[in-house]
């Protein structure tokens, strides 16, 4: 498959081609246009041509593309055929809600387990998911091949963490403490969710409508 540099830009729309794309599959959907698909994602389908153009040639001139097949080769493409590993620090109000409810599996991420410091938190399950000890973390980094750490820690605590696994080698951070962190490291990468943005972005567009 050519790969070329591929911009941020690019990156943030696969996951959307991603999930509209499992949306038309599991619609019973064979085969769609680039012209159908940028209607249903309100992009154009130049955009959407220029965009694959990146990865390689993905559909026929004139015929669409064959919609399980592109699904698989952008799900390929994010990596979620990769057997990824995560576990979570911080098991509060956002970390217990995550474990609970969001579905990991479905990008392609198996949850090991998550740390706390809480007593009252640290020897449970949940999900079938153990909580153990934040003096257990390195150890166990050190023997589980861990690709990716969410952080739904409090603030102050968060970048002594990031310190500490960066050290052991941990490469991915999915950061929802708040705080903008950024990586020292250019082969660290860090996520940073704020829910706050996406709120914002409906502030203003209710309030410049
Ligand atoms: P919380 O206080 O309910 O949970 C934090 C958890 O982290 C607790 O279980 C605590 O024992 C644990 N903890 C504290 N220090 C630790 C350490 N050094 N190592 C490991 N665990 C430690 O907080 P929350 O509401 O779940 O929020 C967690 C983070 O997510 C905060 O930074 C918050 O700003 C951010 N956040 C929360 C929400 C939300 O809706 N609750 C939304 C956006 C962002």
């Amino acid at each position: 498959m050519k790969k070329q540099n591929i911009s941020d830009a690019v990156i943030r729309r696969l996951p959307r081609y991603y999930r509209h794309l499992n949306d038309l599959c599991a619609k019973g959907v064979v085969r769609i246009s680039s012209h159908s698909l940028g209607l249903k994602m309100d992009i154009t389908a130049s955009q959407i041509r220029q965009d694959f153009s990146c990865f390689g040639e993905f559909g026929q001139q004139g015929y669409g593309y064959n919609v399980e097949e592109l699904r698989a080769e952008i799900g390929h493409i994010l990596g979620v055929d990769q057997d990824h590993h995560l576990i979570v620090i911080g098991v509060g109000n956002l970390g217990h809600a995550l474990i609970q409810n969001f579905r990991f599996a479905q990008s392609g991420f198996t949850v090991d387990a998550a740390f706390d410091v809480s007593p009252q938190v640290v020897g449970t399950t949940l999900n079938n998911i153990p909580v153990l000890p934040m003096d257990s973390l390195e150890d166990y980094v050190k023997v589980h091949k861990i690709d990716v750490v969410v952080l739904t820690v409090p603030k102050a605590a968060v970048q002594d963490i990031v310190d500490r696994l960066t050290q052991l080698g941990i490469r991915g951070f999915w950061n929802f403490t708040n705080i903008e962190l950024e990586a020292k490291d250019p082969e660290v990468k860090i996520e940073n969710i704020h829910f706050s943005d996406s709120l914002l972005t409906l502030s203003y567009r209710i309030a410049n409508n």
